[in-house]
């Protein structure tokens, strides 16, 4: 980026700007003297209100030039500058252009992760209220405070190496089994990044924002912290962010797109749970905030810790190469020891309602012993399927290649694709049977059979059904927290960071959907919520246990990872990877089309492909890029839309970048981009 040039007086002066809008440029407009006059000191990262067709849009100011491609007599003249002082320092204003650049997506569009809602407008950029918002609404929390921990020898090195790092760019893995205490390793080196006067920035995956992570650092820091996830209000949200870019909060604690906030005084990033898939935005700008933190620290030459105990693959390949330093934390902190894994073979057991006989003593036992328990099934609603007792037909959803999920409060079926409803069928459309029973089980139906076999218990269900209601997931967890026996039966919502003190028993009801995925990081997904979700089990005192329900119990993926450890599932995986030349050992970018007939996506990839071809043999790439499809996606048909998608991948980042600049543009102007939706996403994370 170009910073403001000294420019003759009557020279034009052009403002090229961002606007938001769907179109891969920036846009140019003339700067009148008399508002360079008030604004002498005007620099890129300023909003500028500028005509767009009939409108008048709130653009950002990417630079300054003397002169532009376009005829200057036709270029439209900025109405207003309406920021004095840049609200985007210069260096994040790179990120995000880099990051528009590396996605593949129109920076215009991209605007809006950039600012917070209360500035896309032309408000001027103040707090919405007298004192900063300090973020108690957790006042009450039940949590017990925490003290600071003295450090064991592992932490202690690994804080050691954060430490000394500060003040220069450096990439960590902090590698940690669950319970080890990497918490304890964030909060000490952050302490010690306020003491030298710097800001510290946690990344937390979006669920795992529950109010205990931020208790902990309310209770353990005496100073405002700002709070950045998608559950504030736009003026909440602006206040932290104005908050953080003052450098008046020390510490913002925020999910993905908390990656763009300024930051007065940077001195350290942290990415919690950084193999969690929520850092990587699914939609639209399909950017990945773990691996922006990383090109932000080392813009802002401070070090980055990307912390897990299940490390993704693409980490710890770079790890083991030495890009990044690898700090580990083998043993669990404190008193805690690893928990002990059991895996239950289905096909031998007699099952009840998806439970075995055995996982119902043993979750007998472990109550006996007033502890607590958890079962994960990672399946919401009553069950998956609803057949026909006679026929064996099964209920299906008219606009996706899927199933309808039975739920029953309120009674209905539900695509859990398109949010499609539909009633319960009482009777076969297909034979006109009367025999239609459920098939399989989800969290609502082990709810039921959970309390039935355990009148007396409290069984506490948590998936996005239960907690769609405000509040809910927080007055939930605070029931586990008093401690008092219960059930608590669940989704992946569980699986993630949560510190549960009294559960000793975890139960997986089927661990076998990510055995067979057609996603190649299938067995990768697998790996990390089962040990995240057994790393929920014996977090304190009491030892925990693991009981895993299976149909493919000498399935060897889940042979090596009960036995060995997710390290050595880790490693067999990543030797594929590279067998098969997938990422890391390849870059990927997924290009995927929809339309509501079947024809039109396959005739668009085509084109695409063959654009792509011809590319290669001009650019000089044939040998360095390789291309698969068109296929139809894992799914082909979702809300009544069929995709397909092409895959391009090659060993070298640049090539890949080189290649797919060229062509975005080129699929821009093609005519039959009209009759598909089209996207591209880059270091893809979810093929389905
Ligand atoms: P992780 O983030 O690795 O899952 P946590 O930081 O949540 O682990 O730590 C798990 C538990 O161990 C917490 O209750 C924490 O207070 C405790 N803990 C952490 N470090 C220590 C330590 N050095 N000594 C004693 N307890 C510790
Ligand atoms: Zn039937
Ligand atoms: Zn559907």
């Amino acid at each position: 980026m170009l910073v403001a040039q000294p420019i003759e007086p009557q020279a034009p002066v052009i403002a090229r700007v961002a606007v938001p809008t769907p179109l891969r440029r920036s846009f140019d407009y003339l700067l009148p003297h008399d508002l360079l006059i008030d604004n002498p000191e005007l620099k890129p990262g300023s909003r500028l209100l500028v005509p767009f067709g009939n409108r008048e849009l709130t653009a950002v100011l990417l630079e300054i030039d003397s002169h532009s491609s376009l005829d200057v007599n036709k270029l439209k003249t900025v109405i207003r500058i309406l920021d004095k002082e840049p609200l985007i320092p210069a260096h994040l204003l790179d990120l995000w252009l880099w990051a528009a650049k590396y996605y593949q997506h129109p920076i215009g569009d991209a605007l809006q992760t950039l600012m917070p809602a209360g500035l896309r407008g032309t408000a001027p950029a103040r707090h919405k209220h007298r004192a900063m918002d300090k973020n108690k609404p957790t006042a009450d929390h039940p949590y017990p405070a925490e003290q600071e921990q003295q450090l064991n020898a592992d932490q202690q090195a690994a804080c050691d190496q954060i430490t000394t790092a500060l003040g220069g760019y450096k990439g960590f893995l902090l590698d940690g089994v669950t319970g080890s205490g990497k918490t304890e390793v964030y909060l000490q080196a952050i302490a010690q990044t306020r003491a030298a006067g710097k800001q510290a920035l946690v990344l937390v995956p979006e669920i795992s924002l529950t109010p205990q992570t931020l208790a902990r650092f309310q209770q353990r820091f005496d100073e405002p912290i700002a709070v950045l996830h998608s559950g504030l209000t736009p003026r909440q949200r602006l206040n932290a962010w104005l908050s953080a870019s003052s450098g008046q909060a020390g510490i913002i604690i925020g999910t993905r797109s908390a990656v763009f906030t300024p930051m007065a005084t940077p001195g350290l990033i942290i990415v919690d749970e950084e193999h969690d898939n929520s850092f990587k935005q699914q939609d639209g700008f399909r950017y990945s905030a773990r691996d922006l933190a990383v090109m932000r620290a080392s813009a802002e030459q401070i070090p980055v810790v990307l912390g897990s105990a299940t490390p993704s693959l693409e980490s710890l390949q770079n790890a083991l190469t030495g890009r990044y330093t690898r700090l580990q934390l083998t043993e669990r902190a404190g008193a805690a020891s690893k928990p002990a894994f059991v895996l239950i073979d289905t096909q031998a057991q007699h099952m009840e309602q998806g439970f075995s006989g055995k996982l119902l003593e043993h979750i007998t036992q472990h109550l006996r012993d007033g502890n607590q328990v958890l079962v994960f099934i990672n399946r919401r609603g009553f069950a998956p399927v609803l057949q026909c007792g006679d026929c064996g037909w099964t209920a299906e959803c008219k606009f996706c290649d899927a199933r309808l999920t039975i739920h029953k409060s309120p009674p209905h079926l539900c695509c859990h694709h398109c949010e499609r409803r539909h009633p319960i069928f009482r009777h076969c459309p297909d034979c006109g049977g009367k025999s239609m029973h459920p098939v399989g089980v989800g969290t609502e139906r082990s709810e039921a059979f959970l309390q039935h076999c355990f009148p007396t218990t409290d069984v506490i269900r948590i998936d996005r059904d239960v907690t769609r209601k405000k509040d809910e997931l927080e007055r939930l967890l605070g029931k586990v927290q008093q401690g008092e026996p219960c059930i608590l039966v669940g989704t992946q919502m569980l699986a993630k960071g949560h510190h549960f003190p009294k559960v000793t028993l975890v139960a997986v009801l089927e661990a076998d959907s990510g055995l067979f995925s057609a996603d190649f990081r299938g067995q990768e997904f697998m790996a990390q919520l089962l040990t995240q979700v057994a790393g929920r089990a014996g977090r304190a005192e009491q030892p925990g246990e693991v009981l895993i329900q299976t149909q493919h119990a000498t399935h060897q993926s889940l042979q090596t990872l009960i036995s060995k450890g997710y390290h050595a599932l880790a490693e067999q995986l990543i030797q594929e990877r590279q067998n098969t030349l997938m990422p890391p050992f390849t870059h990927l970018a997924c290009i995927r089309a929809e339309a509501i007939n079947s024809q039109a996506p396959l005739d668009f990839l085509m084109k695409t492909r063959a654009l792509t071809e011809q590319l290669c043999d001009t650019l000089n790439l044939q040998t360095r890029i390789m291309i698969n499809g068109p296929l139809p996606a894992p799914m082909e048909k979702r809300a009544n839309r069929f995709r397909q998608q092409l895959l391009v991948r090659a060993p070298h980042r640049q090539d890949l970048q080189l290649l797919l600049g060229k062509l975005c543009l080129q699929l821009e102007g093609l005519t039959s981009q009209r009759q598909v939706r089209w996207s591209i996403d880059v270091d893809p994370q979810d093929m389905m």
